[in-house]
């Protein structure tokens, strides 16, 4: 076992492919080739958030940082919850919605690896407004609010290196407001589905045409229509619970221009030197 910034941990060879792995004491297995390397102290992170503060603010950070593996449409938040983490996503791709009178839903953010969940909780009391759920599950690092608080009433300038990300948070949902509005279900469907790609690795995602509609607070069946057109014109191809993007520029081009708009917010959170310690 080996002592890992506070946490445990162990060193093994996937038996199949003889890749190094690391896996923590959550279970959780690290493969060293999705960007995830063990550092002397520590464990890198891709959450990019996490990767542009500074050395001392993470050193600070680390007894509260956990690893943990969210289940695909698991519940983070419900409205008015008050919560007791911060969740910076590595590879799994998290949703908040509004929920309407009639009991509809409509995404008003997603959030991956570019970001962070209940943050602003950071900065304010008062309690969660949206419906927060998975969209693709897959790691995470949560961050216990309480001392994440304690840093920052003790080392207020902490409090700015976060800001960048609100900044592009806000971004993010006034783009969004603007799509939900006035362009296409179909045109949304693409730039959606080219937003959770951009924050998930591996070709397939694990979407339902229910979940999308549910996403896009539309009915299924028009979800069902847009995936056969797509399809047949070679664009995406799916099957039970998986899609997959089969023609990149095809999809972008069906898309709004929302989507180069917030994948340029997504490319103005780049990281710093990336370090994080968690165990
Ligand atoms: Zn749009």
């Amino acid at each position: 076992m080996l002592r890992n910034g506070g946490g445990l941990g162990k060193f093994y060879a996937d038996p199949a492919t003889g890749a190094r792995r690391f896996e923590d004491q959550m279970g959780a297995v690290l493969s060293f080739d999705d960007g995830v390397a063990l550092r002397k102290f520590g464990i890198v992170s891709t959450n990019r958030v996490l990767a542009s503060l500074p050395k001392n603010v993470l050193k600070a950070l680390q007894p509260s940082m956990k690893r943990i593996v969210l289940d695909q449409e698991a519940y983070l938040f419900q409205p008015d919850d008050d919560p007791e983490f911060i969740y910076f996503p590595e590879t799994a791709a998290v949703s908040e919605f509004q929920i309407l009178e009639d009991g509809r839903m409509v995404e008003v953010a997603i959030i991956g690896r570019e970001g962070a969940i209940g943050l602003s909780k950071l900065f304010c009391s008062t309690p969660i407004p949206n419906c927060v759920q998975v969209t693709q599950g897959g790691r995470v690092i949560r961050l216990c609010l309480t001392e994440a608080r304690r840093l920052i009433r003790q080392k207020p300038e902490t409090a700015f290196h976060f800001y960048p990300y609100v900044d592009t948070y806000i971004r993010q949902i006034s783009q969004k407001t603007i799509c939900n509005l006035y362009h296409s279900v179909k045109a949304r469907f693409c730039t959606w589905l080219l937003m959770v790609r951009d924050r998930c690795d591996g070709p397939v995602l694990h979407l339902t045409h229910e979940q999308i509609a549910r996403t896009l607070g539309v009915y299924r069946p028009r979800i069902t229509c847009i995936a056969r057109e797509l399809k047949r014109r070679n664009i995406i191809d799916y099957s039970r619970g998986g899609i997959s993007i089969c023609d990149r520029s095809g999809i972008e081009n069906a898309a709004c221009h929302c989507y180069a708009e917030l994948a340029q917010y997504l490319a103005h959170t780049r990281p710093g030197q990336s370090r994080l310690v968690a165990h």
